[in-house]
C-alpha cells in the first residue's frame, strides 16, 4: 500500500475521532464543553507523540542497548522499520568483522611482510612477517613514521627517490630483503617485504659449487693437457719418462672420474625424483664388505677392526655402503701408517649407531662444523694426495639425512677422530 496513505489515513481518523467526540460533547453539553473535550483529546494525542519521541531520542542515544518499544499508531511502523534497520546493520557489521578476521588470519599466515602506511608514511597496520622482517612492533610503532622505524640509508634513499616501480634489495638485521612500496587508494601505500635470505644463500652455494667443481676439474685437465703437449712436441721421449707421464695422466684421469662420480651421487641424493626406497639392510654383510675395502685401501699400513653388535635396519644398502665407505676410507687417508681404525655397529639407547674411530691426524675444532660442506677440506694437498674429492662428507650428510640420521664428529688434533652416524629407532625392523 502507498506509504503516504498508511501514515495519513490512521492519523486523519484519529483526529476526526477527537473532533467527532468534541462535536458530540458540544451537542449534549454546550460549545465550551465540546471545545474542552476536543482540546483534551488533542493534548492526549500530543502527550502520546511526545512520549514516543522521547523514547526514540532515548534509543538514538544508545541504539545497541535499549530495546525499542512497540509504539502506537504511526510509531508502530516507525519503530518496526528502525528495528529492521538495526538488525540489518548488526548483520552487516558481523559479516564485516568475520571478513576482517579472515583477512587478518590470511595476512598472518603470509610469508611476505605487508605494512599499510598513509600518504606521509605513518604506519597504520602491519602483519607479523613485516614485524619480523623490519623489526617493527605494531602495538608500539603504530602511528609512527616508517622512515624513523627502518633506519637504513638505502631505504631512506628509496623513499626520497620515489621510484617505487622498482623493488629495493635491502640488507637488514642479517637478512636479505626485497622491499617494494605500492601506492593504493589516494592516500595510502603498502610496503611489501620478501625474505630472500634463503634463496640468496642457495644461489651463492650454487655459484660456489660450480666455481669449485670447475676449479677441481681444471687442475687434472691442465696436467693431462700438459703431458699430451709434451708427448706431441717430443715424440721420441724415453720410454721410462713416457711411462711416468702416462702414470701421472692416469692418476689425474681417475681423480676427474672420482669427482664426476661424487658430483653425480650428490645430485642424485638431493633430487626429489630419487626418493629413498627402504629395504632390509643386512648389516653384517655390508660391514664385512666395508672392512675388506678399508683393509684393501690401507694395504696393511693400519690395523683395521670391525665390531658388529647391532641389528639389521631399514634403509638403502647402496647409499649406506657409500656413506659408511666414505667414513672408513677417510679414516685410512687421514691416519698415518701404523695407526688403528675401529669400525663399530651397535645399539645405544635403542638407537643404532655406526662409528669409525681412528687415531690419526685429528681435526681442529674450528673446522668441524664446516666439514660436511662441499669441497671443504682442512688440508687441500693431503686430500688431493689421497685422491680426495672434498665431497665425501657432503655425501655422508645427505645419505644420513635421507635416513633420518645425524652425524656426530669428535676429534682431537694429533690424537684422532670419531665419526658416528646415529640413526633413529624408526629404522629398526620391528619399529
Ligand atoms: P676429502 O675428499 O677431502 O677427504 P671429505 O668430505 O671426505 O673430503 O672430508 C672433508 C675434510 O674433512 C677432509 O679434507 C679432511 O680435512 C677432514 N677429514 C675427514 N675425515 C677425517 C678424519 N678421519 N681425520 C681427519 N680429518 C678428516
Amino acid at each position: 500500500m502507498n506509504p503516504h496513505l498508511v501514515f495519513w489515513v490512521p492519523a486523519g481518523l484519529r483526529l476526526s475521532l477527537i473532533l467527532g467526540g468534541g462535536a458530540v460533547v458540544w451537542h449534549y453539553f454546550g460549545l465550551l464543553a465540546g471545545l474542552a473535550a476536543a482540546l483534551l483529546g488533542v493534548c492526549a494525542l500530543l502527550v502520546i507523540q511526545l512520549h514516543y519521541l522521547y523514547q526514540l531520542s532515548d534509543w538514538l542515544d544508545d541504539p545497541r542497548s535499549a530495546k525499542l518499544p512497540d509504539g502506537w499508531g504511526a510509531w508502530t511502523g516507525i519503530f518496526a522499520r528502525l528495528y529492521k534497520l538495526r538488525r540489518e546493520d548488526e548483520r552487516n557489521q558481523a559479516e564485516l568483522a568475520e571478513w576482517l578476521a579472515r583477512f587478518r588470519q590470511a595476512m598472518t599466515l603470509l610469508p611476505d611482510g605487508v605494512a599499510i602506511m598513509d600518504d606521509v608514511l605513518f604506519l597504520e597496520w602491519c602483519n607479523p612477517a613485516a614485524e619480523q622482517h623490519l623489526g617493527l612492533q605494531l602495538e608500539r610503532d603504530k602511528g609512527m613514521r616508517v622512515t624513523n622505524l627502518i633506519r637504513s640509508p638505502d631505504f631512506i634513499d628509496y623513499i626520497i627517490l620515489g621510484r617505487y616501480e622498482q623493488p629495493l634489495t635491502l640488507s637488514l638485521r642479517d637478512r636479505k630483503l626485497i622491499v617494494q612500496i605500492i601506492p593504493f587508494e589516494n592516500r595510502r601505500q603498502i610496503l611489501v617485504t620478501h625474505d630472500a635470505t634463503e634463496s640468496e644463500r642457495i644461489e651463492m652455494m650454487r655459484r660456489d659449487f660450480i666455481a669449485n667443481a670447475s676449479h677441481e676439474l681444471r687442475t687434472p685437465l691442465t696436467v693431462i693437457n700438459g703431458f699430451l703437449e709434451i708427448a706431441s712436441a717430443q715424440p721420441d721421449l724415453a720410454l721410462q719418462t713416457r711411462m711416468a707421464h702416462l702414470q701421472l695422466m692416469t692418476e689425474q684421469g681417475r681423480r676427474m672420474q672420482n669427482l664426476v662420480e661424487d658430483m653425480l651421487t650428490l645430485t642424485r641424493l638431493e633430487s626429489v625424483e630419487y626418493p629413498l626406497r627402504p629395504e632390509r639392510v643386512a648389516m653384517r654383510n655390508l660391514l664385512e664388505q666395508i672392512l675388506q675395502e678399508t683393509q684393501a685401501l690401507s694395504g696393511g699400513r693400519h690395523t683395521v677392526t670391525l665390531e658388529v653388535d647391532g641389528p639389521d635396519i631399514k634403509g638403502s644398502t647402496d647409499e649406506l655402503r657409500s656413506a659408511f665407505g666414505n667414513l672408513a676410507s677417510n679414516a685410512v687417508r687421514y691416519t698415518p701408517e701404523g695407526g688403528a681404525i675401529r669400525i663399530l655397529w651397535r645399539l645405544r639407547d635403542n638407537q643404532p649407531e655406526f662409528a669409525v674411530e681412528d687415531n690419526g691426524i685429528g681435526i681442529r675444532p674450528e673446522h668441524i662444523a664446516r666439514l660436511t660442506e662441499r669441497f671443504y677440506r682442512v688440508d687441500k694437498s693431503r686430500s688431493r694426495e689421497t685422491q680426495g674429492t672434498g665431497l665425501g662428507l657432503a655425501i655422508v650428510k645427505h645419505v644420513l639425512l635421507r635416513h633420518g640420521a645425524t652425524l656426530a664428529i669428535c676429534s682431537v688434533p694429533e690424537k684422532g677422530s670419531t665419526f658416528a652416524a646415529r640413526f633413529p629407532a624408526s629404522v629398526l625392523l620391528d619399529a
